[in-house]
């Protein structure tokens, strides 16, 4: 029925307007026409379909039935890390353009890639470091590594530059923390 094949995403917002996922508009436009999801937010470009019929674009949409799924993790990534850190070199503080990833326990000693053993750090700190424990190298953390939490604000607040429309229903999710664990670490935006 839709013929054209529409590259814009749209969000997901379960029953309780908790923000899910993202999905292509195509499939936003499909849930919705088989009633299992209501339009909250139209996109800007109709979709067109055949002979000419115009249908409204979803660009958010929330699910009629709530669904259940575990908490989501965030990827333990270089960027990810850095992000976690709001960018700054956890031994001298430093916003440094040129972040290294450093093994707060090395490896050789049985330091693990982990989240609770991975912190942000500028060259010349990592160098001093080298492959030294932060106590044999008389350095200190500026606070303890932890795992973040995935808030969906943490995980949604990327798109809210691009999509426009999805910043209301983003909003009130950007602050709100999920679980039971400390997230001062997981701040998004940071201190
Ligand atoms: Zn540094």
């Amino acid at each position: 029925m839709v013929t054209q094949v529409v590259q814009q995403s749209a969000l997901v917002l379960n029953q309780n307007y908790e923000p899910l996922n993202v999905c292509s508009v195509r499939r936003a436009f499909v849930l919705v026409f088989r009633g299992k999801a209501e339009l909250l937010a139209e996109g800007d470009e109709p979709i067109h379909g055949v002979d000419a019929v115009r249908f409204t674009s979803p660009s958010v949409i929330r699910l009629r039935d709530f669904v259940r799924r575990p908490l989501p993790h965030v990827r333990l990534t270089r960027r990810e890390v850095f992000a976690r850190d709001n960018n700054r070199c956890q031994y001298c503080n430093r916003q440094d353009g040129d972040l290294t990833l450093d093994h707060v326990i090395p490896r050789r000693l049985g330091g693990r890639h982990e989240w609770e053993n991975l912190v942000a750090a500028c060259r010349s700190c990592n160098h001093r470091k080298g492959g030294r424990t932060p106590s044999e190298a008389r350095m200190r953390l500026r606070r303890k590594p932890l795992r973040p939490v995935a808030t969906p604000g943490m995980l949604f607040a990327r798109y809210m530059d691009h999509y426009v429309k999805w910043r209301p229903f983003l909003r009130g999710w950007v602050e709100r923390r999920r679980g039971g664990r400390p997230a001062e670490a997981a701040a998004a935006g940071g201190d």
